[in-house]
């Protein structure tokens, strides 16, 4: 092979195996993927659409969700022409939640994402959620704002930093948040907005008010946030954490089903404990988990957390109350975890013994299942008076 010519660029340049961007953006701390290569093309003064369609010349990117899918000549052009490393780009990907949040396949099955698409928002599609953001940390980061990883997760729903709850929609036009968008389009115009400007009408995210979150919707987060960045469920006493995420899926998907006479009593009764307002579910097959607005999908969260919260006590009783057999819980539940199982298993047993044993004095299984927790309830109210007489 000749020699390089040992020009100033060969010599600053030489180990590259063909000439770098002019320019290189480094990732920021958790940050998404595309919300990197937004501002990379935007150090390069040119939109998001002109770098990549001019770099990834033949892949198709557009209106493909880079951050989940990320075809491998786009990676290898990005190993090329900048300093990252594989693990580098990968970090910022959302199959780094793998294995703690989830470990099934991406491509399969990618649950905890909201879509995010291009033409949807266009065409007016069902999934109208694309990115949800934290106005406070935009404001934070200054002159450099950029879009977290996380924001693409639909069990994020407040920012634990910053105290605050994420919005999904413009609030000037009320129009989903998409970061790739704003500059489609606007074809003859050098990008000068901020990356964090609303596509359609342009005003800054990072200049709205930010709504303080609650408290118990903090603490939630937090649980969730830690559990994913450990991979760890000490609470449930799971090693794994994505033990719990599976779980805790399940559950949503129950209280985000419409038309099951024994599910809306669930629904009703957990809301009314767990004091979250009751919204009644629409059509789940339409309007699955990750489609849901970021206050719905709050709702329902805190609702199922709150369920799985004193493990197996609240689940026991409002299951009691609404009658529900071990069969909603397994069916299309092929991965069921053991822990979850030995619970909804544990019920099935005290069924089929009420059957030899109370058939008679009892109309239902469900009416024996409500005595039994007012038992246990009266019992602990009796020991927590026996504790006060003792402590007085
Ligand atoms: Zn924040
Ligand atoms: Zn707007």
């Amino acid at each position: 092979m000749a020699k390089k010519k040992s020009t100033l660029s060969n010599i600053i340049f030489g180990h590259f195996d063909e000439p770098p961007w002019p320019s290189f953006v480094k990732p920021l701390p958790s940050e998404l993927f595309t919300s990197w290569l937004l501002r990379l093309s935007r150090s390069h003064l040119v939109r998001y659409y002109t770098f990549c369609s001019s770099y990834f010349n033949g892949i198709e990117f557009w209106d493909r969700d880079l951050d989940k899918f990320l075809p491998t000549g786009i990676k290898d052009i990005i190993l090329k022409k900048s300093i990252l490393k594989s693990e580098d780009i990968d970090q910022m990907r959302l199959v780094s939640f793998q294995p703690n949040l989830f470990v099934t396949d991406i491509a399969n099955r990618s649950p905890w994402f909201t879509p995010f698409s291009v033409y949807s928002l266009k065409h007016g599609s069902k999934h109208r959620t694309a990115l949800t953001v934290c106005p406070s940390c935009l404001k934070k980061d200054g002159a450099m704002p950029y879009f977290r990883k996380s924001w693409r997760l639909s069990i994020k729903t407040v920012c634990v930093e910053c105290g605050t709850e994420l919005i999904d929609v413009c609030p000037e036009c009320e129009m989903p948040i998409n970061h790739l968008i704003a500059e489609k389009g606007r074809r003859s115009q050098t990008p000068i907005f901020p990356v964090t400007c609303c596509w359609k009408c342009l005003s800054n995210l990072s200049e709205v008010v930010p709504i303080p979150a609650k408290a118990k919707a903090l603490e939630m987060q937090q649980f969730f946030d830690t559990i994913i960045e450990t991979g760890y469920d000490a609470r449930h006493g799971l090693q794994y954490a994505h033990l719990y995420f599976l779980v805790l899926r399940k559950i949503l998907s129950l209280l985000n089903k419409h038309g099951n006479p024994q599910l809306d009593t669930l629904q009703r009764e957990l809301s009314r404990a767990a004091n979250v307002e009751f919204i009644v579910p629409k059509n789940s097959r339409a309007n699955s988990f990750e489609t849901l607005s970021v206050s719905n999908r709050a709702n329902l969260l805190y609702k199922a957390y709150w369920l799985l919260e004193e493990w197996p006590e609240r689940f026991r009783e409002l299951r009691a109350m609404a009658g529900l057999r071990s069969k909603i819980f397994v069916n299309d539940f092929p991965d069921i975890p053991y822990w979850f199982k030995t619970e909804v298993d544990y019920n099935r047993v005290v069924y089929s013994r009420w059957r030899n044993d109370f058939s008679e004095s009892y109309s239902s299984f469900a009416e024996l299942a409500r005595w039994r927790v007012s038992k246990i309830r009266r019992r602990e109210e009796n020991d927590g008076d026996k504790q006060d007489q003792i402590t007085r």
